[in-house]
C-alpha cells in the first residue's frame, strides 16, 4: 500500500485533483473535511461541535480527526493506497499519522504540495463560495484567517516531510488537466 499526501493551502486544489488521483491510481481517498461536512450534514453531536470552529476558519482539535482517520484505514481491501487530502494539518497530527502507518508497516511514502500563491487562492475560493455553498467560503475574512492557519500551523509540516525526503512540491497553477498531468508523472512513479 502507498500513502500519499496531498499538500498545500484552502484552494489550492487538494479536493479536485484528490478525487482524479484516487480514481486513476486506484487509491482510497480519505478527506477530513469531507469527513467533518457529512458529520455535520447527518446532524450529530461531534457535527454541531466542529461546525462552528469550522466556520470561523480554525482548525477542529487534533483528536477529533485523528480518530476519523484511524477508522478508515483498517480493513481495506482492493485499494493500491490512500491518499490523504486536508490531513495532516499539524505537525502533532502528522506524527499521529506516522505512528499509526508504522504501527501497520506502513510508513508516509510521499507528500505532493500544491504551490498557488495568495491572490490566486483567495479568487479560487470566493468562485468556489458559488457552487460549494460552504460557510467558509463566503466570508473574505474567514478566508485569510484559513491561509493565516494553514500558515502558522500546517506549513511546518513542509519541513518535517522535507527532511525525511517526502516532499515534492508541483506549480498547482494553470488548468485542472495539466494540474493533474504534473500530479499524475510523480504518482506514477510511486505505485
Ligand atoms: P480546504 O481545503 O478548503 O481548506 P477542507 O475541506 O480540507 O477545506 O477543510 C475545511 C475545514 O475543516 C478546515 O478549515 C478545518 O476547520 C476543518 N478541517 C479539515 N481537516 C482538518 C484537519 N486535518 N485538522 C483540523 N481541522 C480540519
Amino acid at each position: 500500500m502507498v500513502n500519499i499526501l496531498i499538500f498545500g493551502p484552502p484552494g489550492s486544489g487538494k479536493g479536485t485533483q484528490s478525487v482524479r488521483l484516487a480514481e486513476k491510481f486506484n487509491l482510497l481517498h480519505l478527506s477530513t473535511g469531507d469527513m467533518l461536512r457529512a458529520e455535520i450534514a447527518a446532524g450529530t453531536e461531534l457535527g454541531k461541535k466542529m461546525s462552528a470552529i469550522m466556520s470561523k476558519g480554525e482548525l477542529v482539535p487534533d483528536e477529533v480527526v485523528i480518530e476519523m482517520i484511524a477508522a478508515k484505514i483498517d480493513g481495506v481491501k482492493d485499494k493500491s493506497g490512500f491518499l490523504f487530502d486536508g490531513f495532516p494539518r499539524t505537525v502533532a497530527q502528522t506524527v499521529a499519522l506516522e505512528k499509526m502507518l508504522n504501527d501497520r508497516n506502513m510508513k508516509i511514502n510521499s507528500m505532493l504540495t500544491l504551490d498557488v500563491d495568495h491572490d490566486e487562492l483567495v479568487k479560487r475560493l470566493i468562485a468556489r463560495a458559488e457552487l460549494s455553498g460552504r460557510p467558509d467560503d463566503k466570508d473574505p475574512a474567514v478566508i485569510e484567517n484559513r491561509i493565516d492557519v494553514y500558515r502558522e500551523k500546517t506549513e511546518p509540516i513542509i519541513d518535517f516531510c522535507r527532511q525525511k525526503g517526502l516532499y515534492q512540491p508541483v506549480n498547482g497553477v494553470g488548468s485542472i488537466d495539466d494540474i493533474f498531468d504534473r500530479l499524475s508523472a510523480l504518482v506514477s512513479e510511486l505505485v
